[in-house]
């Protein structure tokens, strides 16, 4: 986390209908992590803000639920058209943010446009039941009912993504919400709001709030007016959620770490599963939930799989992520590298050999640049293969069967991705329904759209973002039980 100063160039939260500065004036710089430069500083609120900002949402959530769902989508769709519009100068500020190559941010943010396009229309799908009656004369129907006020915490690796899969379904379901960013990239959903607010978001129905994580999870946990807590980020700190929401026992989603298994059979070419797992596996630095990150290789082709592989990651183009052609930008804080000398140094002791990559990249000045590495000959043991790396390197180990590999896959605290590459039907259906995890790429490393469920199995989660389970998550079932006279 960065250090918070005082100064008067802060970017601000949006809270009730306004813009606001910190009560205190304490502000937060948020730094690009390419140049290790100040881009600006913002607001950096309290508890104070963060219960003036539930407070408004539970005072507009009577007038917004009311709304018909067709007239909440016009203010959702006009979101969409404006990140749109917007895509280049947003993309451009999630760089500067994150680290991201400027491609890999333009496309979060028409991801995330085409997310708020498709929760417009599914609010409209947010059926009850008839459901028939067993004694004479009753007739039973269930309603859906928004959850309440929603508190929604997310993390820097996607920042717009994140909060785009709570904003969009909690306001397309009658709720309204009050966002927390992660401290260190908080400028592109400022972008987001100013999108928000032109197409017409009503005072209160949506706010954005910084500050500390603590103080703000604090006042979502206590305060009753808050419903319900959508939550990305790590697992430990969803734990520690999940304990605070029992006491109000309030609503949870959360989409928590990941460590997912890329398996490769031999029936398929190696080379092209290679490229497959290349690109699935360095984007976003590896700093992404679903990121493949233990690579089981048949050993009939792990040699050449492995050759490609290296060759693939040696010709990544590293650099700041404004330059055009880059392919792979710094890691996103001076923390999360210095995690990655770790991991290789423990995988080191654990036997490992680094194929290329393994290091700090000597070739700029400053910025958290960390090659691309690809490693083999690691124990079942070392660290990377056993805690969530969150880092660009790619453990290669192969297996012989598949009764073998699906235990291996499955061997592990968290299920929320794993990816399988064959042109084998039998195989992929076995993988499919063997595999414990809540999203599985069949030939696909990037499965996530806004239709589909996206979510995790044991310890990545609880409940589902996107498709129309992640608009149920902001609604409650109300059975409604008639008895007619007779
Ligand atoms: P993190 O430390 O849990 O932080 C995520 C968010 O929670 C940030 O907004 C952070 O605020 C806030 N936070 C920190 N401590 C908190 C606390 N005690 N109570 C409430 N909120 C708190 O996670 P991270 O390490 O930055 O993010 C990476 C993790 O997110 C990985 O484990 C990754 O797998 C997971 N993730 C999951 C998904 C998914 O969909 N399943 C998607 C993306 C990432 P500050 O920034 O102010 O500290």
């Amino acid at each position: 986390m960065a250090t918070a100063t005082a100064t008067s160039t802060a970017r601000r939260m949006y809270i009730d209908g306004k813009w606001c500065d910190a009560d205190s004036g304490r502000t937060l710089k948020v730094i690009n992590p390419a140049t290790e430069e100040v881009i600006t500083e913002i607001a950096y609120g309290g508890r104070a803000e963060v219960r003036r900002a539930v407070e408004a949402a539970a005072r507009a959530m009577p007038a917004w639920m009311k709304l018909s769902s067709w007239d909440r989508a016009k203010v959702l769709k006009k979101t969409a058209e404006l990140m749109r519009e917007r895509a280049d100068a947003i993309a451009r500020t999630l760089t500067m943010e994150q680290g991201k190559p400027l491609a890999e941010s333009k496309a979060e943010v028409l991801h995330s446009a085409d997310t708020f396009e498709w929760f417009a229309e599914e609010g409209k799908r947010a059926y009850g039941q008839m459901i028939p009656n067993s004694a004479p004369g009753k007739r039973h129907v269930t309603l859906k009912h928004p959850v309440g006020v929603v508190g929604a915490i997310s993390p820097w690796n996607f920042p717009i993504t994140l909060q785009a899969r709570k904003i969009a379904p909690a306001l397309a379901a009658g709720c309204t919400i009050v966002s927390k960013p992660a401290s260190q990239t908080p400028l592109c959903l400022v972008q987001v709001f100013e999108c928000l607010i032109e197409a017409g978001l009503p005072a209160g129905v949506a706010n954005l709030v910084m500050g500390p994580a603590q103080e703000i999870a604090d006042e979502f946990l206590e305060n009753p007016a808050v419903r319900k807590i959508s939550f990305t980020g790590s697992t430990e700190v969803g734990k520690q959620l999940m304990k605070g929401a029992a006491d109000q026992v309030k609503r949870l989603s959360l989409e928590l770490g990941g460590h997912a298994p890329f398996i490769v059979f031999p029936d398929a070419d190696p080379e092209v599963g290679a490229k497959i797992a290349v690109m699935g596996k360095f984007r976003n630095n590896g700093q992404v939930c679903i990121a493949p990150s233990r690579f089981y290789v048949h050993k009939d082709v792990e040699k050449k799989f492995t050759e490609a592989a290296v060759e693939f990651a040696k010709g990544l183009k590293l650099g700041n992520g404004l330059e055009p052609g880059v392919e792979i930008g710094p890691m996103f804080e001076k923390r999360a590298m210095d995690h990655t000398v770790g991991l290789i140094d423990d995988a080191k002791k654990h036997g490992a050999k680094i194929l290329t990559g393994g290091k700090r990249s000597d070739r700029f000045p400053k910025g958290y640049f960390f090659e691309p590495t690809v490693l083999s000959g690691l124990t079942p043991d070392t660290k990377m293969l056993t805690e969530e790396p969150f880092a660009p390197v790619m453990p290669v180990l192969d297996f012989g069967k598949i009764d073998e590999v699906i235990r291996a896959a499955n061997n592990t605290r968290y299920g929320l991705a794993a990816y399988v590459f064959t042109n084998d039907l039998t195989v992929a259906w076995r993988m499919a329904e063997g595999l414990e995890a809540g999203i599985i790429g069949i030939n696909d490393p990037v499965p996530a759209t806004p239709q589909c469920p996206f979510g995790g199995m044991k310890e990545s989660g609880l409940g589902r973002e996107l498709g129309h389970e992640g608009l149920e998550a902001y609604l409650e079932t109300k059975y409604v039980s008639f008895k007619l006279r007779d």
